[in-house]
């Protein structure tokens, strides 16, 4: 077992030596050779180290380079290290972190992260908390605690007796929600279109002058980071009107959220603590691995209401935190491993600096592209930056052609009908030299698609 394990080692740090010098995005020979992996299932056992060699020499060059210093896609950070070391020995420790006493080492490394987290972001810190996949199932747990709160207020107990004739529900939402909410909104029965959308203004902010007048049971869903220009929603307004009606207010804070945790940018997040739920990602800006999100409940016990179980054969009984009570999983990896070694290693100074960097490298990217001509769309108060390099075929041809480059990777979107680059620094790994390299790169590719005026 060691030699197999010391194969797996050697060939992942031999993986992220290289991972700087090579194109960012894998060639068409490796994607193309991807084809061999297409073969019906083996009869006969393989060698374990021959399974290893076949994943590092097929696969290793068909991947894309999340985990290196300049792909700059949706938004993406890479592991630190003593993330990806953490992730290792938890996957040796093999624990399922379901309950706290089965598995009372990561039941209670959660239980120190959330209370961390809570403090780092300004949250109240009774919320309860869930450590789940990604900020997609977080914003479908908190809803789910919401949707359980604003159903109990009148009466129903909506777990038990489900959607079906059941009352219905208010949900207003942002015109530029995150695609995420609507999905959750659907899984939970409330409908991905039976929402009111609330105008935004040019940076996508929900209009909170806009806001209809809210009365009965009603969820309102506010975004702290959008994803294309990483606006704030304006949440002590939208707040303040939504609980003097009694609502429940959610913030999507994938990112976002992140950004009450770097005290220069502090102000962006102002009036976020006075919601009920929250829902963020440790993968994207707390640089962890896959796959990892988070969500925070201000009423723990709409969380646990929502989530909970019970059986004779699962020992639930604690005085302690069991995981399980407030996520939709039961079985499941003890993702909070990373996220309290990422908050450990990095302390509070850590976290301002690393938010901090990124936002610092975003403006110098929107610096450098300005400065030559090119239209910046957003106001680049994060880390995400819109660029237009013409009209929309000139800037998809743009685009290709970085990505051809594989100096960086950007992604491409349409922001309010325009088409336009979204760049996201995200990764603990970029420098300000990397910035400079991929400004360069990007120029360059611009540049011979330049229209004359
Ligand atoms: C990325 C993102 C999500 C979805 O997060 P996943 O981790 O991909 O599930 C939701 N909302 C916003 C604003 C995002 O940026």
């Amino acid at each position: 077992m060691n030699r197999l394990l010391e194969s797996a080692a050697e060939r992942a740090l031999r993986y992220l030596e290289g991972v700087d010098a090579r194109p960012v995005a894998p060639d068409a020979d490796a994607t193309e050779r991807l084809g061999e992996l297409d073969e019906p299932l083996p009869q006969a056992p393989t060698d374990p180290e021959e399974v290893l060699e076949l994943l590092d020499t097929r696969c290793s060059p068909a991947t894309m380079a999340m985990a290196g210093p300049r792909f700059f896609g949706f938004v993406i950070g890479g592991s630190l290290p003593v993330t990806l070391g953490a992730n290792w020995l938890a996957a040796a420790w093999d624990q399922n972190t379901a309950l706290h006493r089965v598995t009372p080492a990561t039941a209670q490394l959660e239980a120190v992260a959330l209370s961390w987290l809570l403090e780092l972001f300004g949250l109240p810190s009774e919320s309860g908390g869930a450590f789940v996949t990604g900020a997609t199932v977080a914003n479908l747990s908190a809803l789910a605690a919401g949707r359980h709160a604003v159903y109990t207020r009148i009466g129903w107990d909506i777990e038990g007796d489900g959607m079906v004739g059941a009352p219905p529900v208010t949900v207003i939402v942002g015109a530029e929600a995150h695609p995420s909410v609507f999905k959750a909104l659907g899984l939970l029965g409330l409908g991905r279109n039976r929402v009111v959308r609330v105008p935004v203004d040019g940076q996508g902010r929900m209009r909170a002058d806009l806001l209809p007048e809210v009365s009965g049971p009603t969820i309102v869903c506010v975004q702290a980071g959008n994803v294309n220009t990483g606006a704030f929603d304006p949440f002590e307004d939208v707040c303040a009107r939504a609980h003097e009606a009694g609502a429940w207010v959610h913030v999507d804070g994938a990112f976002g959220l992140w950004a009450a945790a770097a005290p220069e940018r502090a102000g962006l997040v102002r009036g976020m603590e006075a919601a009920d739920s929250w829902a963020t990602d440790a993968h994207k800006w707390l640089n962890v691995p896959y796959d990892s999100g988070l969500a925070f409940v201000r009423d723990r016990d709409a969380l646990r209401s929502a989530m909970a179980l019970t059986a004779e054969y699962l020992p639930t009984e604690t005085d302690q935190r069991n995981p399980a009570d407030y996520t939709p999983e039961l079985s499941r990896r003890a993702r909070g491993v990373e996220v309290w070694a990422a908050l450990k290693a990095l302390g509070r100074d850590g976290v301002a600096d690393l938010v901090g960097r990124t936002c610092r490298h975003a403006r110098a990217f929107a610096e450098g592209l300005a400065d030559a001509g090119y239209e910046i769309l957003n106001d680049v108060v994060l880390n995400q930056v819109l660029v237009s390099f013409g009209d929309a075929t000139v800037t998809e041809k743009v685009i290709a052609d970085i990505q051809r480059d594989g100096t960086c990777w950007c992604g491409g979107t349409v922001w309010q009908g325009r088409t336009a680059m979204r760049i996201s620094v995200s990764s603990w790994a970029t420098t300000e030299e990397d910035v400079q390299v991929s400004l360069e790169a990007i120029l360059r590719c611009a540049a011979r698609h330049r229209t004359p005026r």
